[in-house]
């Protein structure tokens, strides 16, 4: 259908992927082969079956060129969600970079808790702090239509990635706002709020491995013991919440007790903690008391 791309130097789909899936698997890859082609197919804005389809089709020079560059910064450990600029997150595509926190699936959880605690058409009013991508909001926003959602962050940065994702999902009643936790806010009662701040400890040797030394230190790490900012989301939540209002926080797999104290010194009642896939405690919803 299109013009033969230039026969010289133009190697097949099936050479750059042979190639491509060599290097990620000399730098220890553990999917070399799938990454290969999702990064070839990013590369030449083709789909992955027409590569799979294709494999004698020739590729220009330019994006060859793109592919090789990708290659090399994913071989050098970068994320491959930043290597392709989008990550998954409740099968939504979502737009990510340095400036945020991969969506993780143990989140898509709080989502699934949270789309269930108002009902649908009711006038809720929903924030999701520390948006980073905007994937916690995005995910509630698409399926309540009815709720006003709020997205904050502190980061301008990751505020411009989560205001590319609202307008590329369409997703109009999400209010973007610059904010350092709940503080400028203050007036406003929600329904429902929602956080996966960051909770690593700063000495966490994790940090160290798989993704994390790419992403936003802002993101992951929350002072000595990793629950610096879950203290600071708790404090504001009494005044935050109508009197029907709940919140969940993410949490560490061995957070689960310190995040019900620190909720319960702040005032609120416990629901419970949650477990994720892998059956670690993950997120812990609470409600104000009934006084
Ligand atoms: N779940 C992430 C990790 O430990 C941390 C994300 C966060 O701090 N919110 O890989």
């Amino acid at each position: 259908p299109s013009a033969p791309a230039p026969a010289d130097p133009a190697p097949s789909i099936a050479a750059l992927l042979h190639w491509g899936r060599a290097q990620l698997t000399a730098s220890a890859t553990p999917t070399a082969r799938l990454e290969a082609e999702l990064l070839l197919a990013t590369a030449a804005s083709l789909g992955r079956t027409d590569l799979i389809a294709w494999p004698e089709r020739q590729i220009g020079e330019p994006e060859q060129t793109v592919f090789a560059h990708m290659i090399r910064r994913r071989s050098q450990g970068e994320p491959i969600a930043y290597v392709l600029g989008e990550r998954e997150f409740r099968g939504l595509p979502l737009r990510v970079s340095p400036a945020t926190l991969i969506p993780r699936p143990e989140t898509e959880l709080l989502v699934d808790w949270a789309l269930a605690q108002h009902p649908p058409t009711a006038s809720i009013r929903c924030a999701d702090l520390g948006t980073g991508s905007g994937a916690i909001a995005l995910a509630i926003a698409l399926e309540r239509p009815h709720w006003q959602v709020l997205a904050l962050d502190r980061s301008g940065a990751a505020l411009a990635i989560a205001a590319t994702n609202c307008q590329r999902l369409k997703a109009d009643q999400i209010q973007l706002i610059q904010s350092d936790w709940l503080s400028p806010i203050a007036a406003q009662r929600l329904d429902l709020i929602l956080a996966n701040p960051p909770y690593v400890a700063a000495q966490d040797p994790h940090l160290t491995r798989g993704d994390l030394p790419f992403e936003p230190a802002s993101a992951l790490i929350a002072g000595n013991d990793g629950l610096a900012a879950i203290r600071r989301i708790a404090a504001e939540l009494p005044r935050h919440l109508t009197p029907t209002g709940r919140a969940a926080i993410e949490h560490g797999w061995d957070q689960g007790a310190a995040v019900r104290t620190i909720l319960n010194q702040a005032g609120l009642t416990m629901i419970e903690t949650h477990r994720d896939l892998a059956g670690h405690e993950r997120f812990t919803s609470a409600r104000r008391s009934s006084d």
